[in-house]
């Protein structure tokens, strides 16, 4: 590991003033960002511990939900209110990772954290446009199974690890964000980029942008949720495809529907065309088929990972199906 400095923000404005200065990173619970200064894919100068400010969960007199960006994933998950209104969430969290991994991530961590496309963290032997830009990309050739159908590109074809991050999606979460030009907010669905031909641009946070805060807005419909992991141990293994959903019905008829995807794409994937060939449908097996496939139509497979396109057309469609006979619960 290559040596660094330590320090703990008491606060927004000093988190800031050091955490935006050259070569420094901010510190959540460490369960990625240790892993990758081991393997020297990461070499801050300078480490920020950010676990020390807001780590509150808080419901707001508009029903929104407001959580701190140190909450860590298990108090979230355990939280009543997550539990009650958007079960998705408390689900997807518990999907991931182990008990003591969910002890020490935080919420901004989560979000932030990196592919684990294993060229990537392959510093001394694979090429990697992620980790050096133009150098070229290893998995293009190589063992693709895990990587990604939809949004990726010649330049690089990872995925986004995170399970927060797909529900988050789903429920239209905002991110709060501090740096030295102000706070500002933007849609979760924006944060995260598309590689395109800079996959080590992975978000749209400036130099030393913070975190702050996640906010969930009020979505009646959301207790009528699920969050479901297809995966190929039963726990600490990262989705082959996950599908969160909330839905809304008015008699046989879909109303509202809220559906994002993960394992498949290098950010949390918002399923906007299968929403949108769902609203206004009949809730039964052939609208679910067919929102699917709008979803997938632009899947592309890669030598090992053709079987996700189906996996994800069958998990979508079971999910809906589960949630019109009533279910709320993962699988
Ligand atoms: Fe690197 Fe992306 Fe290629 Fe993986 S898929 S080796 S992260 S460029």
């Amino acid at each position: 590991m290559t040596p660094f400095s330590f320090s703990r923000a008491a606060d927004v404005d000093e988190a800031i003033r050091r955490g935006s200065a050259p070569n420094s990173k901010y510190l959540g619970g460490g369960t990625n960002l240790i892993d990758l200064m081991r393997e020297t894919v990461e070499r801050p100068g300078t480490l920020v511990d950010v676990t020390g400010l807001a780590s509150d969960i808080l419901e707001r007199d508009d029903g929104s939900l407001l959580l701190g960006a140190a909450t860590r994933n298990t108090a979230l998950a355990a939280n009543s209110a997550v539990r009650r209104r958007y079960p998705l969430l408390s689900r997807a969290i518990l999907a991931g990772a182990s008990p003591q991994i969910r002890n020490m991530a935080t919420v901004g961590g989560n979000i932030l954290q990196r592919t684990r496309c294993t060229y990537f963290y392959d510093a001394e032997g694979s090429r990697c446009n992620k980790r050096s830009p133009g150098q070229g990309c290893d998995a293009l050739g190589g063992f693709n199974r895990i990587h990604a159908i939809l949004g990726a590109s010649p330049a690089c074809i990872a995925t986004h690890p995170s399970d927060l991050c797909v529900a988050l999606v789903a429920l239209d979460a905002q991110v709060h964000l501090n740096g030295v030009r102000g706070e500002r907010s933007i849609a979760l669905t924006e944060l995260h980029r598309l590689p395109q031909d800079h996959p080590e641009m992975e978000t749209v946070l400036e130099p030393g942008e913070l975190i702050t805060a996640v906010e969930i807005p009020a979505l009646d419909f959301a207790g009528r949720s699920i969050y479901r992991k297809i995966r190929d141990r039963a726990s600490y293994a990262f989705a082959l495809v996950s599908v969160a959903a909330a839905l809304e019905l008015d008699g046989g008829v879909i109303k509202d529907v809220r559906i994002a995807l993960g394992g498949v794409a290098p950010k949390p994937w918002r399923a906007w065309k299968a929403e949108a060939a769902l609203r206004g449908q009949p809730a039964r097996t052939e609208s679910f088929v067919a929102a699917a496939e709008a979803e997938l139509e632009a899947a592309v497979p890669l030598r090992d990972n053709g079987f996700k396109i189906d996996l994800a057309r069958r998990t979508i469609v079971a999910v809906l199906k589960a949630l019109t006979a009533g279910a709320t619960t993962a699988a």
